[in-house]
């Protein structure tokens, strides 16, 4: 093989002997997990936004950005629930470039696996204790999902990876909800095969193990547009998508049927600066129609401290090194105006349920 084994890394349980959650991050986890299952459920009508930079880069920026969150929580937390995004590990579309904390946890230096794991679940754990953050984490690699399940509250099977049945299976066994997003090309399909097959039991390998699984029930769809044939980005985050997704769920016997809204990547043709436009039409159609208003769950935003991205190196604090996300004044006067329009959509339900 065209492989060198370099060293033998520590085991999930291994890595969390060495940096255990103390109880009071463990109950902060185990609460956050029941407001979420909730909302997927549809026991409560709290809105979420799993909202945060495409990359966690480097941990001071990220804890600076979670506690400018946990600041503004108390203003929306009536309407909104939040899921920060800590992503530390990137998928690349052509195989080239930063591959996120887990690989390098100095984005300017070689890969470190080891230096890596224990970054990764180091930032993840100050996130809970000093903000009371459980956080959302894509599922790259399954086999390393372990090594922060103790610490999600949310998982996203990413669009590359959700026709591929590890992370299927994987998910099938995961303990909090996880999004699968449509493919890149934008076939629904791919997406409601990966719901159905995560939401059934499975036995299968996995680390080594013969494992059985009980199937996730909060297994659910985000919605990210798509690229056609010419490489040209679609969204699909308009009125007619949702219904459209509405009413395939409506054929089919999925439990918990929820859409959440990535309004970033292909929706808005990676133009970071249209989230907040596009929020609002979300928020549009949801307030014009009651099955959408029971069915999309929320939005996924790419947001950090400064506007925009940068190339690795170039050492702007604050600013993504992968997708350009909106920045901290822009995103938290979205956050509000978006608490506050739910407000009157709430209040709107209220009245048309009373009538
Ligand atoms: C992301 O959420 O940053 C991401 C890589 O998403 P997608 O899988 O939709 O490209
Ligand atoms: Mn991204």
């Amino acid at each position: 093989m065209n492989m060198t084994l370099k060293r033998k890394l520590l085991t999930p349980q291994e890595l969390q002997q060495m940096y255990p959650l103390d109880e009071e991050s463990k109950e902060v986890k185990r609460k956050n997990d029941e407001e979420i299952r909730k909302i997927f459920m549809g026991e409560s009508d709290n809105f979420l936004l799993i909202i945060g930079p495409c990359s966690a880069d480097r941990e001071d920026a990220v804890l600076d950005y979670m506690h400018r969150l946990k600041d503004i929580y108390p203003l929306v937390h009536d309407v909104i629930t939040i899921i920060p995004r800590i992503y530390t590990n990137k998928p690349r579309t052509t195989g080239a470039g930063y591959k996120g904390m887990l690989h390098q946890p100095d984005p300017n230096k070689d890969p470190d696996m080891l230096k890596g794991l224990i970054a990764i679940r180091k930032m993840h754990m100050r996130v809970i204790k000093e903000t009371g953050f459980s956080c959302a984490d894509e599922m790259l690699y399954p086999e390393n999902h372990r090594y922060l399940a103790d610490c999600l509250s949310y998982v996203a099977v990413g669009a590359r990876s959700v026709e591929d049945q590890q992370h299927r299976l994987t998910a099938s066994g995961v303990d909090v909800p996880v999004g699968m997003k449509n493919p890149t090309s934008g076939d629904l399909t791919v997406m409601l095969n990966g719901i159905n097959a995560a939401q059934h039991p499975h036995t299968f390998i996995y680390s080594g193990w013969e494992v059985d699984t009980t199937g996730n029930p909060l297994t659910h769809a985000i919605l990210r547009g798509y690229v056609n044939d010419e490489g040209k980005t679609f969204p699909n985050y308009h009125y007619e998508d949702l219904i459209n997704l509405s009413k395939i769920y409506d054929e089919t016997h999925f439990k918990n049927p929820s859409i959440i809204v990535d309004v970033n990547h292909c929706n808005s043709g990676k133009q970071c600066l249209e989230q907040p436009r596009i929020c609002k039409e979300v928020l549009h159609s949801i307030k014009h129609n009651a099955i959408l208003h029971k069915m999309v769950k929320g939005l996924m935003i790419e947001s950090y401290i400064v506007d925009g991205n940068q190339k690795v190196g170039e050492g702007v604090y604050g600013k993504s090194i992968t997708d350009a996300c909106l920045g901290w004044e822009k995103s938290k006067q979205l956050i509000l105006d978006l608490a506050e329009e739910l407000r009157v959509i709430k209040k709107l339900y209220e009245e048309k349920q009373n009538a």
